[in-house]
């Protein structure tokens, strides 16, 4: 183990480091259970080319504290396959994830479900194997959370709560969506129908701004033709950056990584800040974003829904409830989280953890040693 890795050990964990080996698959992985504390691992198996045990640990502990964070019975795991989803058929795919299933099949404090690369129809093989997964296909249980727009959902309770809290009218605010994905798309949707205008959104394509607000369902209509953003008529378009400093009131990562950073921090011009992605922001550039006064509501309490509707499948719940329960969840996580960040004038992030890493200390506490 290389010392980068060792760093990431501490208090909490991890658990079980397990790596995975099957020369006659080709299966390279690496299975990060970081604690258990609270109740079985749920976290997702990504498969790219270029995966480390690194970021395996890192995914894992944010699923420690998204889980803890939201309240549910799941401690926080992750798993990394070395491959490239675009440059195998389907049918190797299908190999190397029945062969990780298999390899996984006593470790029962994990529960895997999908993220880059893998999908529903992974974890049905998955639930074939070892009978053992979340976020599957509909037909066997599952409640398709893309398709319902699960992850969305929670930022717009998320955002009911904190424009409440910040005194930002939702209706009429000016939205901007970075991303127009699983989560983008549901998030314009949602937020259009609260009545928020969507001045800005973009993809990979580029960025498409309309003051007076972009249509949403023309929006959808051109993606489902293949099309990018940025072929909106009558919409001003640029790159991909452009949407960093177009004015909004709420504006909403849904794409990548990092986005934001010490470099563009400055640029932006937004009263709120909803993270649908995971770790959009450095953290020097949260910093900044807290003496500048601009409200930013952290991934793990925003972006729940997601991992809220995965454990209310795992445990039998139906469509309907996984909205309820995300709803009543992230608005109650939001409060608490803007309510200590202001009475104790520190950033919302650092509040978000201080309450994740409490739940998780407190069920420790239950433990054997
Ligand atoms: P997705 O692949 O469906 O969509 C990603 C979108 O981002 C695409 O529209 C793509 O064109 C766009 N994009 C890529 N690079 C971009 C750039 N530089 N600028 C603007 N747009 C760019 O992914 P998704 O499922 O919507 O996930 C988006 C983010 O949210 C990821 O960080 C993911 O980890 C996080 N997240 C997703 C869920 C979920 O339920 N899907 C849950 C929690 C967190």
């Amino acid at each position: 183990m290389t010392d980068s890795v060792l760093r990431f050990m501490d208090e909490l964990g991890p658990e079980k480091v397990v790596h995975i080996y099957n020369p006659q698959h080709r299966l390279k992985a690496v299975l990060v259970i970081d604690n258990v504390a609270i109740g079985p691992s749920i976290g997702g198996i990504r498969m790219a080319p270029d995966v480390t045990e690194k970021e395996a640990f890192r995914l894992a502990r944010a699923m420690t504290l998204k889980n803890a964070a939201a309240g549910l019975p799941h401690g926080g795991g992750k798993s990394v396959i070395q491959a490239d989803p675009k440059s195998i058929s389907e049918s190797e795919k299908e190999i190397l994830i029945r062969s990780f299933a298999q390899a996984i099949r006593e470790l029962k404090d994990y529960i895997p479900g999908p993220d880059m690369g893998t999908d529903e129809t992974c974890m049905a093989w998955i639930k074939d194997e070892i009978n053992r997964s979340v976020g599957l296909p509909a037909t066997i249980g599952g409640i398709p959370l893309d398709e319902i727009g699960a992850t969305a959902w929670g930022l717009l309770a998320s955002a009911n709560t904190a424009c409440e809290m910040y005194q930002i009218p939702l209706a009429g605010a000016r939205a901007s969506i970075q991303g127009f994905g699983a989560v983008g798309k549901h998030a314009a949707r949602f937020f259009q129908n609260s009545g928020a205008r969507i001045v800005a959104v973009s993809d990979s394509g580029g960025t498409a701004y309309r003051p007076d607000g972009l249509d949403v369902p023309e929006l959808l209509k051109l993606k489902s033709e293949g099309q990018s953003v940025v072929s909106y008529e009558g919409a001003e378009t640029g790159d991909t950056d452009m949407i960093v400093s177009l004015p909004s009131d709420i504006w909403i990562p849904a794409a990548r990584p990092d986005i934001i950073n010490t470099e563009n921090v400055a640029s932006l011009d937004t009263q709120l800040i909803l993270q649908g992605a995971n770790i959009p922001i450095t953290e020097e550039a949260e910093e900044i974003l807290f003496e500048k006064g601009i409200h930013n509501i952290p991934d793990f309490i925003a972006n729940a829904g997601g991992v809220i509707c995965a454990s209310v499948e795992y445990h039998g719940g139906t469509e309907k409830q996984a909205l309820d329960v995300i709803a009543q969840k992230i608005e109650t996580n939001t409060r608490h989280v803007i309510r200590k960040s202001l009475d104790e004038k520190i950033s919302p992030r650092r509040a978000a953890h201080a309450l994740a890493l409490e739940r998780v200390q407190e069920a420790m506490q239950f433990r054997r040693i």
